[in-house]
């Protein structure tokens, strides 16, 4: 058998840096380290082998198609699959920032949701059974779908909806807030909660894929690390990058035949409802 694969994206400081770490302790298998910028990356892995724990390094810009591409080519010829895939990569724009909202919602979006979704279409097809996805998400994307509209709201609930559909009412959004209306159509006024509302939804939508799927076993749920001390919060954050890693690294490490979670809302090891 070939042998196991895990890779985390974003992974050369914050919460992805402390999930390679436990992976590396804890993940029975190859755990890549990944970052957009090499020399990062590289120093990232140096620091960690300097606690004796030897993550590999592969570069991934999750905006960045052929960087997708080429992660994805190698894992194939490299592994044959990939056994563990934590979506950990994203943006915040600080709250100080004077960029236009229409901006921000741009910029947010495309690293938050759709590169996610980019490295989700290319490296889901090579999970093997048993596999697991994390897509870190965040409590702020429970706030911002309780500010959305009753109708939009109804949308992203709708048991039946697409990853097309899910796109379409990201791009809504977007254009909305590039002509000053999202709110009257109806969207909450924060471009990172609805990046992750975005998030959260897509898992609930791969979770009814991947229970469809041949491929036996394979789960994927959603979190958030909870408030954590990084570059992202300023470090205002009151929980170390381990403790935010926790529930990533709960549910990148659950056992084989787990019947729950599963397609669900994590924090705190904890289901919960992030739309209701
Ligand atoms: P950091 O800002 O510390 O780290 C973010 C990581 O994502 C960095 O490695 C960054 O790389 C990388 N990244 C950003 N854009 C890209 C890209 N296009 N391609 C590849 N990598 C990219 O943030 P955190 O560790 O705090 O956040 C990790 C995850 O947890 C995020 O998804 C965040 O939204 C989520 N989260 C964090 C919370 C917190 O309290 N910290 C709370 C809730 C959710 P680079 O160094 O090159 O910028």
């Amino acid at each position: 058998m070939s042998k196991k694969v895990a890779v985390v994206t974003g992974s050369n400081k914050g919460i992805g840096y402390a999930i390679v770490r436990g992976l590396c302790k804890q993940f029975d298998g190859d755990v890549y380290l990944t970052a957009r910028n090499e020399e990062l990356g590289k120093q990232a892995v140096k620091s960690l082998n300097s606690e004796g724990l030897s993550p590999k390094f592969h570069q991934l810009d999750i905006t960045d198609q052929a960087s997708i591409d080429r992660l994805r080519d190698f894992l194939k010829t490299t592994y044959g699959g990939l056994d563990v895939l934590v979506n950990n990569a994203g943006i915040a724009y600080k709250q100080e920032s004077t960029a236009p909202f229409s901006e921000q919602v741009e910029v947010t979006i495309k690293t938050n949701y759709f590169g996610t979704l980019a490295v989700c279409d290319a490296l889901i097809p090579l999970l093997r059974p048993q596999a697991r996805v994390v897509n870190v998400s965040s409590m702020l994307s429970s706030s911002a779908i309780k500010k959305c509209s009753k109708e939009v709201r109804a949308k992203f609930a709708n048991p039946k909806l697409t990853i097309d559909d899910l796109t379409k009412l990201i791009n809504e959004f977007v254009q909305a807030a590039k002509s000053g209306n999202h709110e009257s159509k109806g969207y909450a006024n924060s471009a990172y909660g609805m990046s992750k509302v975005g998030v959260s939804a897509l898992t609930e939508i791969q979770h009814r894929q991947l229970s469809a799927d041949p491929r036996e076993d394979i789960l994927v749920n959603t979190c958030c690390p909870g408030y954590v001390d990084t570059d992202m919060t300023s470090h205002k954050g009151h929980k170390t990058i381990d403790q935010g890693a926790d529930t990533p690294l709960y549910l990148a490490l659950l056992p084989p035949g787990t019947k729950s979670p599963a397609g669900n809302f994590v924090s705190e090891r904890e289901i919960k409802n992030w739309s209701g």
